[in-house]
């Protein structure tokens, strides 16, 4: 049974929801996050945990055991230009307690977070419930109308989160303004078996007209095609023998046969946008519900991340000391907003100026003077590996508002 009310509600148990549920949980609040999958098997979403995420692993005292998670660890970023195999990044520059990417599929880092919150009292995480509503009182939001597994449920809670992601049902409900920047591509996704012949493959490989991402999860490739916008259907349409070819030639292999039908290449869209103003007396959006990322740099989780960082460091006292305002949300936004635009104005420069012609271009190729300097002064690599690894703005926990109120560990309520 779900609980009727708690101090804290939070829609979407992605990482921004599950990662504010630990915090709050371990601060001793009651907090509930409803999920509405089953299960955290998204194969469709992000497989990076960058340095900053696990500085604040570390802060935390979880890096351990997350590092003894598998995961591939990658120190440089390596791509393909035009035949040219250029290092964007080098990630051993950083100085942070982990000096390179984390890869990990993302269910894997989310069982993870649940797994530890689930120590704590506290904490109740609702699988297959979805948050469909807001309920009010006046102008304040005061909880959520859930649809669950046993049926409809209502929770009353000091604080709404939303975070469910940039499909957002409840900044949608709260009649929240979106500004909306576009983007130049989408992407189809897929899975490549290993081979031998893969000895030299690189993240990332740019052609005239496309560019495959290839994601290591040790026995397989985790694929992007990026391929214009609104395109991915046409491309779909050419074929399985086509678009087989289009990956193989990509990806240097002799075939892609493993991609068995066209019904496993999987098209996601890819949004930019952003929330002018994040919260409403009673709740706040965080994560790509306040602001879908672009997956260049893969940064989205991270900056989810930061998010529920930076809002268990401000809520928690006010939450705990019940007296919350609106002030507390807005400082929140204040916070997080400087990081995410400029996050934002970064992705959209390179939408713009690299993928954009990258997309359009028809003839072969050539790395641009700045790949090429890049090469040749390789400190220079040490700054997109502090932006992609580090951020701006990267959060610290505040261990003394968290930890102040923490309750005895034990077994928290979870819900199926
Ligand atoms: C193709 C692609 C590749 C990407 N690659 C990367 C990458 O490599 N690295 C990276 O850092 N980022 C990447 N991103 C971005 C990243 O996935 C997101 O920015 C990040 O997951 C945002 O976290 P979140 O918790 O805010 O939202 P989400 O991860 O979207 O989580 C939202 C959660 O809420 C649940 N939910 C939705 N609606 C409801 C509801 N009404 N009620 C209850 N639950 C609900 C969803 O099931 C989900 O579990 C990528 C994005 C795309 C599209």
């Amino acid at each position: 049974m779900l609980p009727e009310r708690a101090t804290c509600v939070i829609a979407g148990g992605g990482p921004a929801g599950l990662t504010a549920g630990y915090l709050f949980a371990r601060a001793g609040l009651d907090v509930v996050v409803l999920e509405k999958h089953g299960d955290f098997l998204r194969d469709f979403r992000g497989d990076t945990i960058h340095p900053s995420t696990m500085e604040a692993l570390g802060e935390l005292g979880l890096l351990e055991a997350f590092l003894a998670l598998p995961h591939q660890e990658v120190r440089y970023a390596e791509g393909e230009i035009g035949g040219e195999r250029i290092r964007f990044a080098d990630f051993t520059r950083l100085s942070t307690r982990c000096r390179f990417i984390a890869f990990i599929p993302q269910w894997e880092f989310l069982s993870f977070m649940a797994a530890q919150a689930r120590a704590y009292p506290g904490f109740t995480l609702a699988m297959e419930a979805e948050a469909v509503d807001l309920v009010r009182d006046g102008q304040r939001i005061v909880g959520v109308r859930a649809s669950t597994a046993s049926g409809p449920a209502e929770i009353r809670a000091d604080l709404v989160i939303a975070a469910d992601g940039r499909r957002s049902t409840l900044r949608r409900a709260a009649d929240l303004k979106v500004v909306d920047f576009g983007a130049p591509m989408d992407v189809l996704w897929f899975k490549l078996a290993r081979r031998p012949e893969d000895e030299h493959a690189v993240l990332g490989r740019i052609e005239g007209g496309q560019a495959l991402v290839m994601l290591d999860r040790a026995d397989y490739w985790q694929c992007a095609l990026l391929v214009r916008k609104g395109s991915a259907e046409a491309v779909k349409a050419q074929g399985l023998e086509a678009f087989r070819a289009r990956v193989a030639g990509l990806a240097r292999r002799s075939s892609a046969d493993e991609v068995a039908s066209l019904d496993d290449v999987r098209v996601l869209t890819v949004a930019v946008d952003r929330l002018e103003t994040w919260h409403k007396p009673g709740l706040l959006c965080i994560g790509d519900a306040a602001h879908a990322m672009s997956p260049i740099g893969g940064v989205g989780i991270n900056l989810a991340i930061q998010d529920a960082i930076a809002t268990a460091n401000l809520l928690t006292r006010p939450l705990r000391q019940r007296r919350l305002s609106e002030g507390d949300l807005a400082r929140v936004q204040k916070r997080r907003s400087f990081p995410t635009r400029a996050t934002q104005r970064l992705q959209l420069a390179i939408q713009n100026r690299v993928i954009d012609p990258v997309l359009s271009a028809s003839a072969p190729l050539r790395a641009p003077w700045i790949a090429r300097l890049m090469q040749r002064l390789p400190f220079l690599q040490g700054i997109p590996a502090r932006v992609v690894g580090i951020g701006f703005r990267p959060e610290h926990v505040d261990l003394e508002a968290i930890d102040e109120g923490s309750r005895a560990v034990g077994d928290a309520r979870w819900v199926e």
